[in-house]
């Protein structure tokens, strides 16, 4: 491809925005209107708790079957999101800056004193861009937050349908881009399984909404995560038997290690005296756990994810780092991430995260970091 038809391949066409505002209007609508679990959020400030309705799964599931309904009948193109890959990414970021000027104009003008919706104005124009200054807005009802990561997440996944059904319909589908999908679904599909754990993490908690989250949930997390797909399109890949057992224990492992210690301490927050592998918690100061993943380093749910991100990448084989895109890119955020939340919990918790360090040494991977 020239570097013209290249950049012509960037120019949003009234399809694309029509397929992103199709995406958040079905969104918008079934997050309100199906049934889920209602989950109450953090404590705020003030004292307030907002609630969640936990429906991103029947969400996904009945637009997936509509999806297919639809190209049953022929009046759906599944492989319309891979046709005009590059025109999409470019709409969708189009509409993240938008929003986030939104956001900015919007929060600056709210007289609102609740803490979801103060304005926290720094004055550097580009911080508050980034970090936003509200940490709850909503439009219509909808927290947006909460609105935002979920259309990432079931936006990677429909960007990873269509891609396999282009590798379909090109007759091109291979051992990499089955181990590659299977292990996505999974890994989506469980994200919304468990979405109400997604209410206590850290950017639902306490990041405020701006450029830095409506780019990352929109742009990022879709069009980065899914680039091992894309890159399966147009290179092949043979995979031996003992590569693909290596790959799937990768994952399996990730997966376990992941979903056990986001699942831990879920759990702990809820309920202090919940079993940990069968054995009563071990606690430091009444708030830290102590037992299971928490006792073997202070983020194993980061290593899992990372050996899960590396799952992902490893149908791919060797021969590009490109596909390795989403593992590097997750290794430098979780390191990153690690350390801010080291500085936001040793603040809060004081001594006891002292004593919590000194009980359980390694950040994320034990005797290596
Ligand atoms: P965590 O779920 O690890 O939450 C950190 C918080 O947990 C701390 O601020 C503290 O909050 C509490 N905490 C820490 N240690 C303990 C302990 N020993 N006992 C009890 N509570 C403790 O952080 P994240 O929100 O960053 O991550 C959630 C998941 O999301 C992770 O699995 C991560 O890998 C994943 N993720 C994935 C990304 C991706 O791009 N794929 C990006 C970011 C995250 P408190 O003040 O409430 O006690």
């Amino acid at each position: 491809m020239d570097l013209s038809s290249l950049l012509t391949s960037f120019i949003p066409s009234s399809t694309s925005v029509c397929l992103l505002f199709g995406f958040f209007g079905y969104l918008g609508i079934a997050g309100s209107v199906l049934p889920g679990k209602l989950v109450p959020g953090a404590n705020l400030a003030d004292g307030t708790r907002l609630h969640y309705r936990c429906n991103g799964l029947l969400s996904l599931l009945l637009l997936v079957g509509l999806l297919v309904i639809g190209a049953w009948m022929d009046f759906v193109s599944l492989t319309a999101i891979s046709d005009r890959g590059l025109e999409l990414l470019s709409t969708t970021f189009i509409f993240s800056v938008i929003v986030t000027m939104i956001l900015y104009v919007a929060g600056s003008k709210s007289n609102d004193r609740s803490a979801s919706l103060k304005p926290h104005i720094t004055g550097n124009i580009i911080d508050d861009l980034w970090f936003g200054i509200q940490l709850n807005p909503n439009f219509l009802g909808v927290d947006l937050k909460f609105f935002f990561v979920r259309a990432g997440m079931m936006g990677w996944l429909l960007i990873n349908l269509s891609v396999l059904a282009k590798s379909i319909q090109d007759a091109n589908l291979s051992q990499s881009m089955i181990l590659y999908q299977l292990f996505c679904v999974i890994y989506i599909m469980d994200y919304f399984f468990y979405e109400e754990y997604m209410t206590s993490t850290w950017d639902i908690i306490a990041e405020r909404l701006g450029f830095m989250l409506v780019f990352g949930d929109l742009v990022w997390i879709p069009f980065t995560f899914s680039i091992q797909g894309w890159w399966l399109l147009s290179n092949k890949v043979e995979l031996s038997t003992a590569a693909i057992v290596a790959n799937c224990c990768v994952f399996v492992i990730g997966y376990l290690v992941f979903r056990g210690a986001n699942k831990q301490k879920h759990d702990f927050k809820k309920n202090p005296k919940a079993l940990i592998w069968g054995q009563p918690p071990k606690v430091i100061g009444g708030k830290l756990l102590v037992s299971g993943y928490w006792g073997i380093a202070r983020h194993c749910n980061y290593l899992g994810d990372l050996l899960l991100a590396l799952s992902f990448s490893l149908p791919c084989g060797f021969s590009s780092p490109v596909p390795y895109f989403y593992p590097i890119y997750l290794l430098i955020l979780l390191i990153w991430r690690e350390r801010r939340d080291e500085a936001r919990c040793a603040e809060k918790y004081k001594d006891i995260w002292a004593e919590y360090r000194q009980a359980v040494p390694w950040r994320i991977l034990p005797y290596v970091y």
